[in-house]
């Protein structure tokens, strides 16, 4: 296992919550929006996934027809442990069959692990992946069995007319928040931390990994770094235009012990580096992360030293907190936009009349992650964008059960795991 950078490997900071606490936290408001959410179209289609995937399981149980393999599966306590699974089923005539060859953490994945969100436990971890091609199905024209690919993590058609809006996060070919690793609540489609992966709609999901990128590097195109880069590039242009020395705050973490990892502040503020940002700001209440921001070319403050500094015209809220985007908002400038990644509270405050007073737009929400993977693949082609330097942590996939349990209770940032 190989330490890469930065933060430390420190004392275990975080406490899982056992299963009485993980069942307790699902009667919660906030599980019962994010399932009505998930259930508020296509709700018999996504029981009969889960139903057939339930059938499928017990078949194979029974009389297995395929072969095993090793996924990792999270439980309740924290408990990480590889499971002798089937493999996936052959793919239709849409899809495609992937072994990852790189497998990346999340900062949703600590918070998922220790069963603080609305995603029930037990599931099959992992949603960012750079995988190579098996085999496809009859009608797959892009990808060829031996291509290596980015698998971006939300599951899209291609074909309905919000993926052809390139509104993929959206994709009404399949039931609303359909993804890898989120187990039950994603829609049953599997983690990327295992030795294969199904691609149901592989023209329109799969993008070819260019010539030349390590595919450790690029592991976390498929969400995180992708999830950066919508927050500020869509807005640079116009704002550098008006004022090239314009700030970017990004506010990071915030309390004392904040529980998502930064990797997706870093990718945002590396991005708007790479897009001609001289003044980037990140706000953590980490001392690691604040080193690590700096190592890459960031300003840093702790959240403390904000008071008293003039709004930003762009503000990035990705502490996933209520007091993050109380910051960010408050922190909005004239005109300004702040971004937010989203959080995991039922509802929050909101300063609506200083926003009003400052015509402020805020924006919440997920990514049409599918979309950006061009225009990010591009930014590191050309090398200004070098995602490696967030990663923390590299490990072989055999090891993966006790770097992954190392980074959900301590505090790495983004720890990659290689299958050669
Ligand atoms: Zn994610
Ligand atoms: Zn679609």
């Amino acid at each position: 296992m190989t330490k890469a950078g930065c933060v430390s490997s420190s004392p275990l900071r975080f406490r899982p919550r056992g299963w009485i606490g993980h069942t307790a936290a699902m009667l919660t408001p906030v599980s019962s929006v994010a399932g009505a959410a998930a259930l508020e179209r296509d709700a018999s289609r996504r029981t009969h996934r889960l139903v057939d995937a339930a059938r499928d399981r017990f078949a194979q149980r029974r009389r297995p027809t395929r072969a095993r393999m090793r996924a990792l599966m999270v439980g309740p306590g924290g408990r990480l442990a590889f499971h002798d699974v089937p493999t996936p089923p052959p793919p239709g005539p849409t899809g495609a069959l992937v072994r990852p060859l790189a497998m990346a953490t999340c900062d949703l994945d600590r918070p998922l692990a220790l069963g603080r969100t609305p995603f029930p436990l037990p599931l099959a971890l992992g949603h960012e992946c750079v995988a190579e091609v098996m085999t496809v199905g009859a009608q797959v024209a892009t990808v060829r069995p031996g291509d290596r690919v980015v698998v971006p993590f939300q599951i899209s058609c291609g074909a309905c007319g919000a993926c052809r809006a390139g509104l993929t996060g959206n994709c009404t070919g399949v039931p609303p928040i359909s993804m890898y690793g989120f187990g039950v609540g994603g829609g049953h489609w599997g983690g990327a931390f295992a030795e294969q992966l199904a691609i149901p709609f592989a023209d329109a999901m799969l993008v070819p990994l260019p010539d030349g990128i390590d595919p450790v590097a690029a592991a976390s195109v498929a969400d995180t770094v992708c999830d950066g880069y919508r927050h500020v590039a869509p807005h640079l242009p116009a704002l550098l235009k008006r004022d090239p020395a314009a700030e970017i705050l990004i506010i990071a973490g915030t309390g004392r012990r904040p529980v998502f990892s930064a990797s997706t502040p870093l990718y945002a503020g590396q991005v708007a580096r790479a897009l001609g940002a001289r003044q980037v700001t990140l706000v953590d209440s980490r001392q690691a992360v604040r080193a690590h921001a700096e190592r890459l070319g960031l300003h840093t403050l702790a959240p403390g030293e904000l008071r008293g500094r003039p709004p930003a015209p762009l503000t990035v809220d990705l502490s996933g907190s209520r007091r993050g985007l109380w910051t960010a908002l408050t922190h909005t400038a004239p005109d300004g936009t702040c971004s937010c990644a989203g959080i995991l509270h039922r509802s929050v405050r909101i300063p609506t009349g200083l926003m009003f007073a400052r015509n402020a737009t805020l924006h919440l929400g997920r990514a049409h992650t599918r979309t950006l993977i061009p225009a990010v693949l591009e930014l590191i082609t050309d090398g200004h964008l070098r995602p490696q330097d967030v990663t923390t942590n590299v490990a072989p996939f055999d090891q993966s059960p006790t770097a992954l349990r190392e980074h959900i209770l301590g505090d790495d940032t983004k720890t990659v795991i290689t299958i050669p």
